[in-house]
């Protein structure tokens, strides 16, 4: 058994004086292992106290905390998790003690279901958490990858995440969208609800992909 829950939904909304206002989402993997993905910003410490409530979870039971990426919405409640490895972008710590993952360049498995790699572009830390949920006859993939996809919209627009990207990693976000497009069935993007793959969709993708020679 392997549910993933999306506690809170992430956004992002240009303000006319220029302000963008914006939160993550944030998501929850109930496995043999508990997991949460992404953690709001500071200000957000009692919704995710009372979120995990309503799954019948304390943030003391929670056994991992992945961000992503390092951005402050993103990471604010990190210190709510303290029996938790905490795997940020791709450094992975329990308090002082940094562990030697090279997550850079491999998968690190949390456990079967559940696999955290790297997919640099929008910084060159990103990660993207990818799960196996298994119901009898069916296997369904989803992906958790912060900001990789911005939100859905950013397929047809990809202004959207170009803007808000490291620029000389675009070619590298874009290969990584259409490696991730191409195995999962619903992405959870960084600031947007989660949405189903499409076969349209990955053909879009692939067009966008930026050939590096
Ligand atoms: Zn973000």
């Amino acid at each position: 058994m392997c549910e993933v829950i999306v506690l809170f939904d992430g956004y992002s909304i240009n303000l006319e004086d220029g302000t963008m206002k914006t939160n993550c989402s944030c998501t929850l993997i109930k496995t043999s292992k508990n997991i949460i993905v992404d953690t709001m910003t500071a200000w957000d410490r009692e919704k995710i106290i009372r979120a995990l409530n309503q799954h019948n979870l304390t943030p003391e039971e929670i056994d991992y905390v992945v961000c992503t990426h390092s951005h402050a919405d993103h990471i604010g409640n990190n210190n709510l998790f303290l029996n938790a490895e905490h795997i940020v972008g791709t450094s992975v710590h329990r308090g002082e003690m940094f562990y030697d993952k090279n997550l850079k360049n491999e998968i690190y498995e949390i456990c079967p279901e559940v696999k955290v790699m790297a997919t640099p572009g929008h910084t060159a830390e990103d990660v993207t958490v990818v799960v196996e949920s298994t119901v009898p006859g069916k296997s369904t993939c989803f992906a958790i990858t912060g900001d990789l996809f911005e939100k859905e919209e950013d397929i047809l627009n990809p202004s959207i995440w170009k803007e808000l990207g490291d620029q000389e990693l675009q070619a590298n976000q874009s290969q990584w969208r259409s490696f991730i497009v191409e195995v999962a069935d619903f992405i959870i993007p960084g600031h947007g609800p989660m949405f189903r793959v499409t076969e349209d969709m990955k053909v879009i993708v692939k067009d966008q992909e930026i050939k590096v020679y």
